[in-house]
């Protein structure tokens, strides 16, 4: 069964095609820019890396490129679009009515579409994304939605509700439901294989760090508290979020500032962070280079961000009692060596032990484990695969559909 992963931003459309007899990805790539005059199209498959330039007026068009670029010339990996059995949606907010992954009606159209208050800059993209694949490949080839946030909805109230009046909640549905849930799925799962046990019997701590960080509680095979809030500028510093501040501060901002609603979300969500703190250094890279080399603001950048997230690990071993393994994914927690030093060795005292070679192994995709053999909690780095994760579910309600 071959089953198509599609990602779409408003201006953009990221796809997958994976065999899921091996679970192999066939080809993969990007349109850019769709809506502007000229926009750029990318596809790797086995032959290699492909681009053009080619205007893509919308979704469909988008869509009609990658149909193209599947079944013919040099990019061909399929003969027709029929061999794709099933296509699988990734929705930023599924809010508190889609719990599960689930098979896409107009009622779930719909349903993505009231949520979209929650998540203006995803849902209606999704949904253009959504309705150009049903015009392309027709309403009888299965589509799934599968919602960053689903796996976060099994955190219970003491975890999701914030200390203001509670007709806001009512209101507004303003509540912390948390993202990047398909990758603290894929690699809670993984961490389980590895250690040989069921998720139910372990108690976890996933730590997605890469542009946008995530930290994730899981306990008896469920979320039970995560970082992200509302909306994914919650949690801790990232390359260009502020993470959680005290809430006076946004207000101060405003009244001096004279920001509106708007200004204020660009300046937390684009020029904070990271990049904020050090003069616009966001890649961890820049960071370690900055810093070693003298860079102070770099330095304070990096020593916030390991300060930050040890302290949400530490909460987390609070919420659950305990802890049996961390995990570190996402581009910076699959990558960064020091980051991932300083957290193992600041948790010496848990009885957590480093392995500093394996620490250098693990990088670009190869996973590892971080802890010594003594080690009373495990530490992992496992490379995230949401594709995947999307693919796997699509694959298993396409199989409920087509019999
Ligand atoms: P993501 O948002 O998960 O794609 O992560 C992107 C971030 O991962 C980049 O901005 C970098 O900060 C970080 N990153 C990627 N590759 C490396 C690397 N080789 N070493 C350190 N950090 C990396």
């Amino acid at each position: 069964m071959k089953i198509l992963v599609i990602n779409a931003g408003s201006s953009s459309l990221k796809f997958q095609l994976i065999d899921m007899n091996g679970e192999v990805v066939i080809a993969k790539g990007t349109c850019g820019r769709v809506g502007a005059e000229m926009g750029e199209f990318e596809i790797k498959t086995e032959q290699g890396k492909f681009e053009k330039e080619v205007a893509m007026a919308n979704h469909t068009e988008a869509f009609l490129v990658v149909k193209e670029a599947l079944t013919s010339g040099e990019t061909k990996v399929i003969d027709s679009l029929s061999e794709i059995s099933a296509i699988g949606h990734r929705v930023v907010q599924g809010g508190a009515i889609y719990k599960e992954s689930t098979l896409i009606t107009d009622d779930v159209i719909k349903g993505i579409e009231s949520l979209c208050d929650l998540a203006p800059l995803h849902n209606p993209a999704h949904i253009q994304g959504i309705n150009a694949c049903m015009e392309v490949f027709g309403k009888d080839v299965p589509e799934v939605a599968v919602f960053d946030n689903a796996f976060h909805s099994t955190m219970p109230e003491e975890a999701y509700m914030f200390g203001i009046p509670y007709e806001y909640y009512e209101k507004y549905q303003i509540r912390r439901y948390g993202f990047h849930g398909t990758s603290h799925r894929y690699v809670s799962g993984e961490c389980a294989n590895i250690m040989g046990k069921d998720l139910k019997d372990i108690k976890l701590i996933t730590c997605h760090l890469g542009n946008g960080s995530s930290i994730t509680a899981i306990k008896d095979g469920k979320v039970i508290d995560t970082s992200m809030g509302l909306t994914p500028l919650d949690g801790f510093v990232m390359g260009t979020r502020s993470g959680n501040l005290d809430p006076s501060v946004v207000t101060f901002l405003q009244e001096k500032e004279g920001w509106t609603p708007a200004e204020t979300n660009a300046v937390l969500n684009k020029k904070s962070g990271i990049a904020g703190i050090s003069g616009g250094f966001s890649d961890d890279r820049d960071i370690q280079k900055e810093a070693n080399e003298g860079n102070k603001r770099a330095d304070l950048a990096r020593k916030m961000q390991w300060y930050q997230i040890r302290k949400y690990i530490g909460q987390y071993i609070a919420a659950m009692q305990g802890v049996d393994a961390i995990v570190f994914t996402g581009g910076i927690g699959e990558n960064s060596q020091p980051l991932r030093q300083n957290i193992c060795e600041s948790f010496a005292y848990l009885g957590i032990t480093f392995n500093a070679e394996e620490n250098a192994k693990a990088i670009r995709g190869v996973g590892g484990e971080l802890s010594g053999a003594d080690s009373k909690v495990k530490v992992y780095v496992i490379p995230t695969n949401e594709e995947l994760m999307i693919a796997r579910d699509t694959k298993e309600i396409a199989e409920k559909v087509l019999g």
